[in-house]
């Protein structure tokens, strides 16, 4: 550096900035909960949770092993022909004009029984539980991150089986319109202009008010307010939204409703211009009052927090596994490029340091997928408990849903008794310890599927360089997609604060030894 006098850089002079306020939920405040099972009782310091594993899949039929594989193959299938060939395409539909929607392939799907993999077997349906569903997300994913979240979306009508008349409404709607080979796409909409973290965590829904208000009026309620980031949003005819009667309190009047797309007053507002999962459409939902009847307010008032829990229990789990899907995509692209690569030592696959890349990644994203196998069987351990008594098989098998959608029954399920039983029903299912630890375990295979899908899609992106921009690869868009899966469902951040309220029980044992 002849020539020049080196200088000693001055310490930058920056203004002093404000005090950040810490975000803090105090130890002592969270619900302590001791798990009644012996080999939760310390999490995740005893190793029970393998125990507990081990006991879970002994105890699945063998169908729901057969089901795994199943829904792998056909899902597969329908992502080398449909996706594959088209997804390059619809990436650039949806730039130009994102009120784009692949429907003709999203129908396709009609086949694979994509919109009705929740219902039931005996209700007509294919009787997919949770496990089945992250598959399958998982390998729609390998095409399209944004396809797998259509998709998977769809699950948001799971809502109404906290009310057994509109769960059966519901199924009943999608056999008849499977059978028409039409889809009814559902959208669950919670995050509002000003509460999306506040909105997906139980704890925090009373820190903002709310952004849409039901009013009691005759015969039903007045929807007004709005939803931002809707998946499905703009495409949907059914969509699940909570709501609360005053505004001030999500928790102790926040409700449920399922509402008709086509009723009047309600509109779509935006519709994202995103940069990743362009085959899913997000979309602003608004509701300038929007009538709906009380039959179509799912549950008690006053359960949602609980009902986000749980629900958040089952579907971010599949978002994991959409995660894991993207980083797959974008490993199975590197190992095929470096196999035809060469510099001076060779072909890049035969050298070491690759091949110690690959397997770090291979390894990380066993790791994930496993996390979300996890949390999606003990989910469905639950599940497949609430539907196994035979007062349940026997109704379920001998009704036809012709007569769990009528009028007797629905006056029985949703007058004020049998709104309570259901809730007793679902809290003897899920009692307060037994969710909390799998809403831990659904967010942690959150957080591990979509930052490895992330971490490994951005890395091959580094060694590909720009090869890694050719669409044949897939490698950017898995990167875009994978992206997202950090935000939805609540994020990353949102679930480990979940994850360690899961754990808080077993802390106090610590702090105090
Ligand atoms: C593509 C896409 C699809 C979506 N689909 C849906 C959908 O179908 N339905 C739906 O209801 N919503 C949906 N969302 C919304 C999504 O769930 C929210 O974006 C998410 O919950 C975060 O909320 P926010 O965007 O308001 O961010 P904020 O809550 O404002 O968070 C901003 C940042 O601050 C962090 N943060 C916030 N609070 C805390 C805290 N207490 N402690 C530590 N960190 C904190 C967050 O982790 C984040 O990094 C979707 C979003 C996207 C991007």
């Amino acid at each position: 550096m002849s020539g020049r006098t080196s200088t000693v850089v001055k310490e930058l002079d920056f203004p002093e900035l404000p005090s950040p306020e810490v975000p803090t939920t105090a130890f002592d405040s969270i619900k302590v909960l001791n798990s009644s099972s012996e080999n939760l009782r310390d999490y995740p310091f005893s190793m029970g949770e393998v125990f507990e594993n081990l006991e879970i899949s002994r105890r699945f039929p063998k169908s729901y092993l057969a089901k795994m594989k199943k829904i792998r193959e056909d899902t597969a299938e329908f992502r080398e022909k449909y996706i594959l060939p088209n997804i390059e395409e619809i990436e650039k539909k949806v730039a130009l004009d994102p009120d784009y929607f692949p429907y003709e392939i999203i129908k396709e799907g009609i086949r694979y029984r994509f919109p009705t993999l929740i219902i039931p077997e005996p209700f007509g349906g294919p009787g997919y539980l949770a496990a089945h569903i992250g598959i399958m997300a998982e390998e729609l994913a390998v095409g399209s991150g944004g396809f797998a979240t259509t998709v998977s979306v769809n699950m948001a009508q799971l809502i109404t089986l906290f009310d057994p008349y509109l769960f059966a409404v519901y199924c009943k709607e999608s056999i008849e319109a499977e059978k028409r080979g039409e889809t009814i796409v559902w959208s669950g909409a919670i995050t509002e202009p000003n509460a999306g973290t506040d909105r997906w965590d139980a704890d925090f829904q009373n820190q903002t008010r709310a952004g849409l208000v039901a009013k009691k009026v005759d015969g039903g309620y007045l929807l007004n307010g709005a939803k931002i980031f809707t998946s499905n949003g703009s495409v949907a005819r059914r969509s699940a939204m909570s709501a609360a009667l005053d505004p001030n309190d999500c928790v102790g009047t926040g409700c449920l409703f399922v509402v008709k797309t086509d009723t009047p007053g309600f509109s779509i507002g935006r519709v994202e211009r995103k940069m990743g999962q362009k085959s899913s459409a997000t979309s602003e939902q608004i509701c300038q009052d929007v009538f709906v009847p009380d039959d179509h307010r799912v549950g008690k008032i006053g359960v949602t927090a609980r009902f986000t829990t749980l629900y958040l229990a089952s579907s971010r789990g599949p978002v994991g596994a959409i995660g894991v899907g993207c980083g797959r995509r974008a490993l199975q692209s590197l190992i095929q490029w470096a196999a035809d690569r060469r510099n001076g030592q060779g072909r890049l696959i035969d050298q070491q340091a690759l091949q110690i890349t690959i397997s770090n990644m291979a390894r990380d994203l066993a790791a994930a997928r496993s996390a979300y196998i996890q949390a999606c069987m003990g989910f469905d351990d639950i599940a497949s408990k609430l539907l196994s008594p035979w007062y349940v098989r026997m109704p379920l098998r001998l009704m036809p849903l012709s007569l769990l959608t009528t009028e007797t029954f629905r006056k029985t399920v949703q007058s004020e008794r049998g709104r309570d039983a259901v809730n007793r029903g679902v809290e003897w299912a899920f009692p307060d310890d037994k969710m909390m630890y799998l809403a831990g375990l659904a967010a942690n295979a959150k957080v591990l599927g979509s930052s490895t899908g992330r971490k490994v899609a951005g890395e091959v992106m580094q060694i590909m360089g720009p090869d890694a921009a050719d669409p044949k690869w897939g490698v950017d868009r898995a990167y875009r997609d994978a992206r997202l899966t950090e935000i939805y469902e609540g994020t990353n951040q949102a679930c480990a604060i979940t994850n360690f309220k899961a754990m808080a029980g077993s802390f106090v044992e610590t702090l105090g030894s």
